[in-house]
């Protein structure tokens, strides 16, 4: 009896490392694959189209600080959607009876700056006589349905229309719980282009001055969310300290 019982429970603890063992032998090759990306570098004067939405003084401390990797959750997140964006690419290309081309590169020479880039999420559906501009993004839960397209979404979406000289653009939002989507239509605006500019202009102003911008996520709710993943948060909240101390 004494004997069946420590067999058993030498079982037991024999499962239990072998279960510790794929968990570990999963998550590390899940993560090598997600973090299996191109490098990337910067230079000042040239933003990548991604760089809108984000808040302005992370982007400073791009180029100041030098990139940083996201940490784990973002990097799966970002991941995740390059997927989701491939697999719809693969569908539209195979069943819904269209021309696409993705994986596009983007280059608009505006002068002082440049926006130059790849274009991961962005489908570019080719027509007889003019393209549309698809862009997906991935978003966590049906809960939080979205009513409408969230701005930075749609100066991104701008930038990429005003490129590939598109008066049509969709943003496409996939959740990830279970692949259901919402579509919003977007007609190209020179205004809202001409506002996207501005605002990197800004951001190349600050850089040029070395002067820190404001802590833009922290102060507008709809972008606080960025603080979260933020690779320059420790800076970010130093520098605000530092000033709350000089009151
Ligand atoms: S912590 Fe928030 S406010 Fe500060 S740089 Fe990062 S995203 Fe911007």
């Amino acid at each position: 009896m004494q004997k069946d019982l420590k067999e058993q429970a030498k079982k037991f603890q024999d499962i239990e490392v072998k279960v510790k063992d794929m968990k570990k032998l999963i998550d590390n090759s899940l993560l090598s694959l997600v973090k299996e990306r191109e490098e990337k570098e910067l230079k000042v004067g040239i933003f990548w189209p991604s760089m809108i939405g984000d808040c302005m003084r992370k982007v400073y401390y791009m180029y100041k600080l030098g990139l940083r990797e996201p940490n784990e959750r973002s990097l799966k997140i970002m991941f995740l959607g390059t997927t989701i964006h491939n697999i719809l690419s693969e569908a539209l290309q195979k069943y819904g009876n269209v021309n696409i081309k993705s994986e596009v590169e983007v280059d608009l020479d505006l002068g002082v700056i440049k926006i130059h880039g790849r274009a991961d999420n962005v489908i570019l559906l080719e027509g007889d006589k003019a393209s549309s501009v698809i862009e997906v993004k991935t978003i966590s839960s049906r809960k939080s349905m979205l009513l409408a397209p969230k701005f930075y979404h749609v100066l991104q979406l701008i930038i990429y229309m005003k490129y590939f000289n598109a008066s049509d653009g969709y943003l496409v939002y996939v959740y990830r719980d279970d692949l259901s989507t919402k579509v919003f239509y977007i007609n190209y605006d020179e205004g809202l282009f001409n506002y996207a500019v501005q605002r990197l202009m800004n951001i190349h102003k600050y850089i040029l001055e070395d002067k820190e911008p404001p802590p833009e996520a922290k102060l507008d709710e709809n972008m606080q969310w960025q603080c979260h993943t933020c690779p320059y948060r420790r800076e970010c909240e130093e520098k605000i300290s530092r000033i709350f101390e000089k009151v």
